[in-house]
């Protein structure tokens, strides 16, 4: 008997903080270790590599890992076909079984896999300790779905007959996540495709492949049969487009953005020579988040709800609040609030405990959202930050434009970073159609004491997560199942009652008695 699901617990660094230092520590020993491919449970190595560096010392390289071609990426789906006929008929029981004792053994080594993420995500020690629970989370979550699933007796009964209603797994998948939740995201996707009786290619985020190796090393020390996950870093480009393309290729999961979740979408449609079936496509991708506030609003929680919204893991996180829709009543009110909080911010190295937010991932990404700091002088009015920070690492100032048009770059790209964009309106009605106003749909929210207004947005405010009153990041896996409308993706509500049925195909088989 399992007992019923409850979300993991936060570490509390306030009053303990001895295991996250000696973990800190443990993988600080580690730096510059290789870690291979895993195909078919042998490890691999190819010659070519792929360097994990800390995004707060640009010089430190946390590790490498081996980068699969596409020899290596046939060998894989080839691999991966094989399990496929012994692990699709484990029982939902013995499948959810190993996958609680793979969350037990993460909830042992929590902090090891949170301090990874700080060095090589740039994660601080609250975000990392955040993102390993809500892995933990996802294992938790799923094994209990997968039984649930998997429970006879959905069908109403008919006289003379017995119906039955099974949900098969689809075969093999390619798992292909993004690095700002390097360990929830790529756990819950690896799982829910696994729990369900799939096998799976998984290529991590070139990025972040430190912590899915260890994901991987932890799936195995849980007992997972070879070749059900299959650890394949390489580049994106090559061997995800071959993996994607492929005819043997059954479903794609995807989180990422949305010109890399478009490709993917428009690549897997294209029925190939050989395919015996339509791929399904999982693709969950950006967003342009806003917050709206009116003027019966407790100013106060609002400035700390959207300053926590944007600046949270330095804004890189598809939830974050990227625009503050003000109405003009409050708006120099809330500006002015919220830029004395982000000033207040401790920037620094993300293994200090003391730094509130760190470097963002990488020189792409810094010299991107430095870019748009034009963009903001030219469209509206910086307010505060606006320059890099620090030479050691790739820091950008949490930074405020205000004054902005809604349908400027400023209002309308997602950025990615620590830059968020005031935007003042008319009335409640521009509000919701100033936040409505971008092809993305993923999370939102209303500040307001206005019961009426709150329910507007409840049937107008068109995203995949609205919150009402509190801050728009950190659904909880289970409360709070997670996905976007329109070009934020297609919705799948990770860590929800819906999502494992993505992964299977119903079948109805009828017995005449
Ligand atoms: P990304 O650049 O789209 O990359 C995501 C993954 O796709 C990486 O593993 C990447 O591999 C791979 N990839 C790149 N090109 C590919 C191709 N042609 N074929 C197959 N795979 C390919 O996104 P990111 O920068 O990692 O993540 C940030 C984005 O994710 C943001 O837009 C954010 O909003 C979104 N996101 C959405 C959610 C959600 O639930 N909606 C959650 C988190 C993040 P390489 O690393 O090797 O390029």
């Amino acid at each position: 008997m399992v007992p019923e699901f409850a979300n993991e617990p936060l570490s509390d660094f306030a009053t303990r903080r001895d295991g996250m230092s000696a973990a800190l520590r443990q993988v600080q020993a580690e730096f510059g270790r290789d870690w291979p491919l895993v195909i078919g449970g042998q490890q691999v190595t190819t010659g070519a590599w792929i360097d994990s560096v800390d995004p707060c010392h640009k010089g430190r390289r946390v590790g490498r890992v081996a980068r699969a071609g596409q020899a290596e990426a046939e060998r894989a789906l080839q691999t991966a076909w094989s399990s496929f006929a012994d692990w699709s008929r484990w029982s939902a029981a013995e499948r959810a079984r190993l996958v609680l004792k793979a969350a037990a053994l993460m909830r042992r080594q929590k902090h090891l896999f949170s301090a990874t993420m700080v060095y090589e995500a740039g994660k601080t020690w609250p975000e990392a300790d955040a993102d390993t629970a809500e892995a933990i989370d996802f294992l938790e979550f799923y094994a209990r779905e997968a039984l649930r699933l998997n429970r006879p007796g959905a069908l109403p009964h008919l006289p003379g007959e017995d119906n039955e209603l099974v949900y098969q797994p689809l075969g093999v998948g390619i798992v292909i996540p993004p690095w700002n939740f390097p360990l929830a995201i790529t756990t819950g996707m690896t799982a829910a495709a696994i729990v369900t009786g799939n096998t799976a290619i998984l290529k991590p985020a070139s990025l972040t492949p430190i912590i899915a190796a260890r994901l991987v090393s932890l799936l195995d020390e849980a007992g997972l049969p070879a070749g059900v996950v299959n650890f394949l870093p390489g580049s994106g480009g090559e061997i995800g487009d071959f993996l994607v393309a492929h005819p043997r290729t059954r479903f794609v999961s995807f989180t990422g953005s949305r010109e890399v979740g478009t490709h993917i979408y428009a690549l897997a449609a294209q029925v190939q020579s050989g395919q015996r079936w339509l791929k399904r496509v999982v693709a969950e991708m950006g967003g342009k988040d806003a917050i709206i506030v009116d003027e019966t609003a407790d100013l106060e929680a609002a400035a700390e709800g959207i300053t926590t919204s944007a600046y949270g893991f330095q804004g890189q996180k598809c939830s974050a609040a990227s625009r503050a829709i003000v109405l003009e009543p409050v708006y120099q009110d809330v500006l002015r609030q919220v830029a004395a909080r982000a000033e207040a911010l401790r920037q620094g190295p993300a293994e200090d405990p003391a730094s509130q937010i760190a470097a963002v991932i990488d020189e792409g990404q810094y010299h991107k959202v430095l870019s748009y700091m034009d963009v903001g002088q030219h469209e509206g009015r910086l307010v505060s930050g606006g320059e890099p920070d620090g030479e050691d690492g790739w820091y950008i100032q949490p930074t405020i434009f205000a004054d902005l048009p809604e349908d400027g770059r400023m209002a309308q790209e997602e950025i990615f970073g620590p830059v968020l964009s005031f935007i003042r309106a008319r009335d409640y009605g521009h509000a919701l159609d100033i936040a409505n106003g971008t092809a993305y749909g993923l999370t939102g929210g209303v500040y307001s004491r206005d019961r009426r207004r709150l329910e507007r947005a409840r049937a107008e405010f068109q995203v995949g997560n609205l919150y009402f009153n509190r801050k728009i990041t950190g659904a909880m896996v289970g409360a709070q199942p997670f996905g976007g409308f329109d070009m934020s993706g297609t919705d799948s509500k990770a860590g929800g009652p819906d999502y494992l049925q993505l992964f299977t195909q119903a079948k109805v088989v009828v017995e005449r008695f």
